[in-house]
């Protein structure tokens, strides 16, 4: 029988795990772990996440810091508040919620923010300690599937993994994640050919693609893991990068959309935001 991956009970888990760990950083060191979250502008769907953030962080409890700017923030202003927010010492974390105004050059905003608390893992420095396989803030979305799949006791190492997306957040930094695991790891994208063949290779297929179902029944190999980072709006509410209902009875072990990757992505926010308040001691 098909396992379903069920990322909001492992994440149930890691809050639980990052809960305790809060407690214990403000018992021996008697400060709270503190992100700050800014959004700049409404875009409607970004304020959900930020809400769901912030709401992950009271549950363990985190303190936020809160900043709101309008759309029409100048980026010195921003980069001033990532400055400040730098040295604040009761700042921990710091997240930019992405996307940025499009005035707003998001590469100098995000790598302005010191690594040591970018717990979002995006700064040319994190996501190169990735690539050099030093430690570092990972970037939680890679991050999420790798505890999903050692959740699941799924093996790695020897293994095929197809990533089909090479985006900086998720399909490159979710290559070195799986490589450094010792998975051989092929990366697909736009551009490349009989994408169907290349990923009925996979033991491992990771789609992080952005395309409602694009990956089906002829893209499955028998007994695969299937992991779906996509998050697509359709007229039935979310769906992923997979067509699920076909793939499902064929691979071994598969995430849902939603309650797979999505939970988390948050998870491993807060999980970076209790250990960049660790490495501080
Ligand atoms: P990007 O748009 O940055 O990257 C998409 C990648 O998919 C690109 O590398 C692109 O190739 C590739 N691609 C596009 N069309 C095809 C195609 N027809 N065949 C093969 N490859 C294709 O997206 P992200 O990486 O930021 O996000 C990917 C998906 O994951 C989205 O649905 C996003 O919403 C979701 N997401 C989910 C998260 C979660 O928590 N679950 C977190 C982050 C993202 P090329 O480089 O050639 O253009």
């Amino acid at each position: 029988m098909t396992v379903k991956i069920d990322g909001n009970l492992v994440a149930a888990a890691v809050r639980k795990e990052v809960a305790e760990g809060v407690q214990t950083f403000h018992n021996q060191t008697g400060q709270q772990v503190g992100l700050a979250v800014v959004l700049v502008g409404e875009d409607p769907a970004s304020a959900v996440y930020v809400r769901m953030k912030e709401a992950d962080c009271a549950e363990v409890g985190i303190r936020t810091f809160d900043t709101r700017l309008p759309a029409d923030t100048a980026q010195d202003e921003l980069l001033t508040l990532v400055d400040e927010l730098n040295a604040d010492a009761r700042v921990h974390g710091i997240l930019v919620q992405l996307p940025l105004p499009a005035h707003i050059d998001e590469e100098a905003v995000i790598n302005r923010i010191a690594p040591s608390k970018d717990v979002d893992g995006f700064t040319a420095s994190n996501l190169g300690r990735i690539m050099r396989g030093a430690c570092g803030l990972r970037a939680c979305t890679p991050l999420g599937v790798m505890r999903l799949l050692e959740h699941y006791g799924i093996d790695i190492e020897g293994k095929h993994a197809v990533v089909v997306g090479r985006s900086t957040i998720v399909g490159k930094p979710q290559s070195l994640l799986l490589l450094e695991k010792n998975a051989t790891v092929t990366i697909c994208h736009s551009r490349t050919a009989d994408l169907p063949a290349v990923c009925r290779q996979a033991d491992i297929l990771v789609a992080a693609v952005g395309r409602a179902q694009l990956l089906g029944a002829d893209c499955i190999k028998p007994g695969a893991v299937v992991i779906d980072v996509g998050i697509n709006r359709s007229d039935s509410g979310l769906v992923g990068d997979v067509d699920y209902a076909v793939a499902e009875p064929i691979a071994s072990a598969i995430t849902p959309v939603p309650g797979g990757v999505g939970p988390m992505t948050r998870a491993m926010l807060i999980e970076n935001t209790l250990q960049a308040a660790q490495d501080t001691q």
